[in-house]
């Protein structure tokens, strides 16, 4: 389902391979696929893990797809998850795998006994069958909701693992004097967001339900708060990756930093807590680099050392995500650009394979947020990633793209 996409963001080393978030699109229709079963519960028996993958599916998707073996039959696990189903409010659409070849579709039949509607026959390694499933499946989904915010607005995710001290960094913000508050329903369900203003710039926190008042549902599991915190992320253009001092990261704050990267967001590492910290003159240093050590693929990411607890430097949080914002923004102008192309080119000539070299013709950025510039050249087979490397520390060399990713293309001149 989600096809070449997945490719195109997996050739970037240090980021994540076990993603269970995937965009993807169907007639025009854009959505993320979240794969549950991707989702693993450690140790817990499978059907203590099926449950709770169902219960997740259900509370985050707007239309579910359950899945089942086609060859194996319905199993007492798939009775328990149809009956979970059942009982939630969203639309299933049943996919039937594994039927690889018309001849099997009678092991269809059985399937009628879950109590869905039509079972649907796939084949997920043959790709055979998606078509209609996903008809099907985009027949249920909801009216698209317009953003209510200005082009203006910085829209901020702060994300993190519970106990990092999120809720506690919101308050300390949102408590500062000149800050106007007010809470609107996010575009999903349960998602509060809290709008305010500072020095004429308007912003809002995307989905802090729970975070301000102590929440209920809110990350009850982690792994819950990862996909909300994904959702969150979709909706940004600035994140704020909180981390937690005491602790200093862990697998999972760098999954979901790599998906906010890969997403293309403007991004602030939080050191939460520093107050907590025992610190000597190398403290902050060695935090530093042991934090771009392990985060290759954010080196662009300013980092900035905060406690919610003592506000210490709580006022460098927001003039930073205004400059990251405009960063994520810039533009370049062409002529600037060319410049410093053929410069960089003088400095460090294109590669060559097989005697062939990279010729560079020209040069332009084609959008911004984040700022993405088209390579057109001879050969883009020839744009090794060693060389884009060159060339983006280059870019950022020479104009100020602090806290954005870049994404550049090499497109074959016509
Ligand atoms: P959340 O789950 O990420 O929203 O985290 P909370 O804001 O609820 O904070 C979790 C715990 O960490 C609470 O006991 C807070 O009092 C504590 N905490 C939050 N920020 C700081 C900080 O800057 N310094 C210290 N020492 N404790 C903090």
């Amino acid at each position: 389902m989600i096809g070449e996409r997945v490719a195109i963001v997996e050739d970037m080393p240090g980021v994540t391979r076990d993603r269970i978030y995937s965009k993807a699109e169907w007639l025009n229709r854009e959505f993320n696929v979240i794969d549950t079963g991707g989702i693993e519960l450690g140790e817990e028996p499978l059907l203590v893990q099926m449950r709770a993958q169902a219960e997740l599916a259900i509370k985050e998707a707007d239309v579910i797809i359950f899945i089942v073996n086609g060859r194996e039959g319905v199993t007492s696990a798939d009775q328990e998850v149809a009956n979970l189903l059942f009982r939630s409010d969203k639309p299933v659409v049943l996919g039937v795998n594994k039927i690889d070849n018309p001849d099997m579709h009678e092991q269809l039949y059985e399937f009628y006994s879950l109590g869905m509607d039509t079972p649907y026959p796939i084949s997920g390694s043959h790709g055979l069958g998606l078509g209609d499933l996903l008809d099907k499946v985009i027949e249920h989904f909801p009216e698209e909701v317009s953003d209510p915010y200005g082009d203006d607005t910085i829209r901020i995710a702060l994300i993190g693992r519970p106990n990092v001290g999120k809720s506690s960094l919101v308050n300390a913000m949102l408590g500062e004097e000149r800050v106007i508050v007010s809470d609107i329903p996010g575009t999903t369900r349960d998602a509060i967001d809290t709008a305010f203003s500072q020095d004429e710039q308007e912003y809002v926190l995307i989905d802090t339900a729970g975070m301000r008042k102590r929440g209920k549902v809110y990350e009850a599991t982690e792994k819950y708060s990862v996909l909300r915190s994904l959702k969150a992320i979709e909706r940004s253009n600035v994140v704020l990756v909180v981390i937690n001092a005491e602790e200093g990261l862990i697998e999972q704050d760098k999954k979901i930093a790599g998906y906010a990267h890969e997403a293309g967001r403007a991004v602030i590492i939080v050191v939460n807590k520093w107050d907590a910290v025992k610190k000597d003159d190398k403290t902050l240093q060695n935090f530093t680099q042991k934090l771009r050590d392990e985060l290759l693929y954010l080196t662009y990411a300013p980092i900035l050392f905060v406690s919610a607890k003592t506000k210490q430097r709580l006022h460098t949080v927001l003039p930073m995500v205004q400059k990251v914002s405009e960063n994520h923004h810039l533009r370049v102008p062409t002529n600037v650009l060319n410049d410093m192309v053929m410069d960089a080119v003088a400095m460090n000539p294109t590669p060559t394979d097989k005697g062939r070299r990279l010729k560079i013709n020209y040069v332009t950025q084609v959008a911004v947020e984040p700022p993405t510039f088209v390579f057109f050249v001879n050969e883009p087979e020839l744009m090794h990633f060693s060389y884009e490397r060159f060339l983006e520390n280059r870019l950022r060399d020479t104009f100020e793209f602090e806290g954005t990713p870049i994404k550049i293309i090499a497109r074959k001149k016509n």
